[in-house]
């Protein structure tokens, strides 16, 4: 099974694609998460996508398109994937359903994870993450069971990122609303949309994930 889990910055996507992930033993793929490391590596790509990113603005389709495309080709994602902030440009899901058709894979299903701008302003100033592991954490929602220890790897340093700061956060929902809205048409005219309720609690969010996906 292959999906995409489309939603503005905060709207819960890579919280729910590691729950998805480990239900279903889907590879999570977030162009976020690989642009990042690219940063942290000080690559050509790297390179060319700190300032943009630092900025909250979209990295260039060809950058991510290249990116996704080496990715999917990697054997752990034979047996499904979920795409996780890819894509985001009318032009990068073109260029998805192409690849898809040239690698004899396909899409299943988009999720559209609606939040409202307000709320994932508090969820994204709000947010940490296990730097050893990657599981990620919220200030007021959803805390370690134990503080300073993550549950999954009981690692205890945790790390923010830099470009979760209100400014930033205001120019990357720009970037959604302009750029990564028009998807769900496109999306929606191909019957492959389903749309969930974002601002539930996250195991709510899941259950609706869940429920739509045994109805495939
Ligand atoms: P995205 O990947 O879409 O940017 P995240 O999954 O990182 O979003 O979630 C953003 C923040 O909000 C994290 O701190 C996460 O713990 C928290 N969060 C995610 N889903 C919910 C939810 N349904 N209710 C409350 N907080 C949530
Ligand atoms: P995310 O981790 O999904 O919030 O993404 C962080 C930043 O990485 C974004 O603000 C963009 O600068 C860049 N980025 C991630 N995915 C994409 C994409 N599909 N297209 C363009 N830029 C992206």
């Amino acid at each position: 099974m292959n999906l995409i889990l489309l939603g503005p910055p905060g709207a819960g996507k890579g919280t729910q694609a590691r729950m998805l992930g480990e239900a279903h033993d889907l590879v999570q793929l977030s162009t976020g998460d690989m642009l990042r490391a690219a940063v942290d590596a000080g690559t050509k790509v790297g390179k060319q996508a700190k300032v943009t990113m630092e900025a909250g603005k979209l990295v260039s389709d060809d950058i991510v398109i290249g990116i996704i495309s080496e990715r999917i080709d990697e054997p752990d994602c034979s047996t499904g994937f979920i795409l996780d902030g890819f894509p985001r440009t009318v032009a990068q899901a073109e260029a998805l359903d192409e690849l898809l058709v040239q690698k004899n894979k396909k899409l299943d299903v988009v999720f559209e994870i609606r939040v409202d701008d307000e709320r994932l302003i508090k969820r994204i100033t709000g947010r940490f993450t296990c730097a050893n592991c990657g599981e990620g954490y919220h200030e007021e929602f959803r805390r370690p069971e134990q503080d300073g220890i993550c549950d999954k790897c009981s690692g205890t340093e945790f790390s923010r990122r830099k470009d979760d700061n209100e400014e930033t956060v205001r120019s990357r929902l720009t970037a959604y609303h302009t750029q990564t809205v028009p998807l769900i048409g496109y999306y929606g005219n191909s019957s492959r949309l389903k749309s969930v309720d974002g601002m539930l609690e996250i195991d709510s969010v899941f259950k609706q994930i869940e429920v739509a996906l045994t109805e495939l």
